[in-house]
């Protein structure tokens, strides 16, 4: 019998309390869906450890995450508006330190949630955003002009090498997503036309940065036959693509984006699918994934069993799909599904009243 290391690293706020629902998830997979035996191995990180330490990211945790684990899982940490001197966000360097180089984030509707319009439609994207640059090297600077006037500049770096592996992973996750959305969602797939990649960007004003990323990407689809024969792409401007994902969300399958505009746009994809509780994500780099819901440590509901804890039990299925886990990844996801279904446990974030340990519970049985 095998056996899978994934480290816990729930960090602040609601992560402590969504972080332990995802692993009593991991922990109730029978073995006949689980053949590997899972061990789990506590690690710290955060701004609450930051503030008892003056370290964030502490090296043990990233030792034992490159000596030992085969994957993590991490909650959300409560990074602070203004800057604190010595303090920088340890999930933006894990990402960094392991090389997790696209964050990968399938928002998919759910069946019993309310969605920001009130309506529920049929939604089924994977936004791939890419994790290690744009304008969050943050290389910032606070300068004053001449007349003694404040500004500020920030640099945004785009490379043709972090472009190009976030368009392969594009591409080849529209191939692949086709027979694992089959296994994984409830009914039938939502997703009915070819496979297509939505490139994402604003070079009409950003023509050198994201004129870059544009042309990288447009470069690893046209070098490969497989994708040309079997993928379309489009192309949208960021802010039309607010736009159009507010007003017809079906239209897309897979999204690739710069950082910083995956950043804003999944947040507004999760509004679509009812809660920022119910999306999930993956930092994939070449061998190692992290799971981490979309959202953050949710101070206004932290320390209350409130928090819903389907983003975080998705995001373990996520590294369950990318260890090659995928019986046990699709039951995770259709007993998340069903829960969700029965509207019998949904957290007020959903309009019901059900506490996290509940939903957990309930999750646990499906299984
Ligand atoms: P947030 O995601 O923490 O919260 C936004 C809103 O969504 C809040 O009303 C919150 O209650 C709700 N919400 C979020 N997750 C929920 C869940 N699982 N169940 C129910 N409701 C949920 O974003 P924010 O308020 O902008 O940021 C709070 C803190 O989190 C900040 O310090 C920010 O830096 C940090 N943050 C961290 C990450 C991360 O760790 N990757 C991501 C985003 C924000
Ligand atoms: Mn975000």
């Amino acid at each position: 019998q095998s056996s899978l290391t994934i480290g816990l690293i729930p960090a602040d706020g609601i992560g402590k309390e969504v972080i332990p629902a995802a692993r009593q998830v991991l922990e109730a997979l029978p073995s006949d869906l689980m053949p590997a035996k899972i061990q789990f191995e506590d690690l710290d990180a955060g701004f609450e450890l930051f503030q008892k330490t003056g370290t964030a990211l502490p090296e043990e945790t990233i030792q034992a995450l490159k000596g030992h684990c085969d994957g993590a899982l991490f909650g959300a940490v409560s990074s602070p508006s203004h800057k604190v001197a010595g303090y920088s966000s340890p999930i933006v360097g894990l990402r960094k330190k392991l090389d997790l180089y696209a964050n990968v984030r399938p928002v998919l509707s759910a069946a019993g949630a309310k969605t920001a319009s009130g309506k529920t439609r049929p939604i089924d994207m994977l936004i791939i955003r890419e994790n290690t640059e744009c304008l969050y090297i943050k290389d910032e600077e606070l300068l004053t002009d001449k007349d003694g006037h404040k500004y500020a500049v920030a640099k945004r770096k785009i490379t043709e090498f972090a472009s190009k592996r976030a368009g392969q992973m594009a591409f080849t996750m529209a191939l692949q997503r086709d027979a694992m959305r089959r296994e994984v969602t409830l009914g039938e797939r939502i997703w009915k036309h070819k496979p297509k990649v939505t490139i994402v960007h604003k070079s009409n004003v950003l023509s050198i940065t994201d004129g870059l990323w544009r042309e990288t990407v447009r470069e690893v689809y046209e070098s490969n036959s497989e994708f040309v024969k079997s993928v379309d792409i489009e192309e949208q401007l960021v802010d039309s693509m607010v736009y159009r994902m507010f007003r017809e969300p079906e239209a897309f399958d897979v999204i690739v984006a710069p950082n910083m505009y995956g950043d804003i746009i999944s947040d507004g994809a999760a509004a679509l699918v009812g809660s920022l509780g119910l999306v999930p994500s993956a930092n994939v780099g070449e061998n190692f994934a992290v799971g981490e819901p979309v959202h953050g440590s949710a101070p206004d509901i932290a320390g209350k069993n409130i928090a819903n804890p389907i983003a975080a039990i998705r995001s373990a299925a996520m590294l369950l799909e990318n260890k090659g886990y995928n019986a046990a990844a699709s039951a995770v996801y259709r007993a998340a599904d069903k829960v969700l279904a029965s509207g019998k446990y949904l957290t007020p974030d959903l309009g019901g009243n059900a506490k996290t340990t509940e939903v957990t519970e309930a999750v646990c049985r499906e299984l």
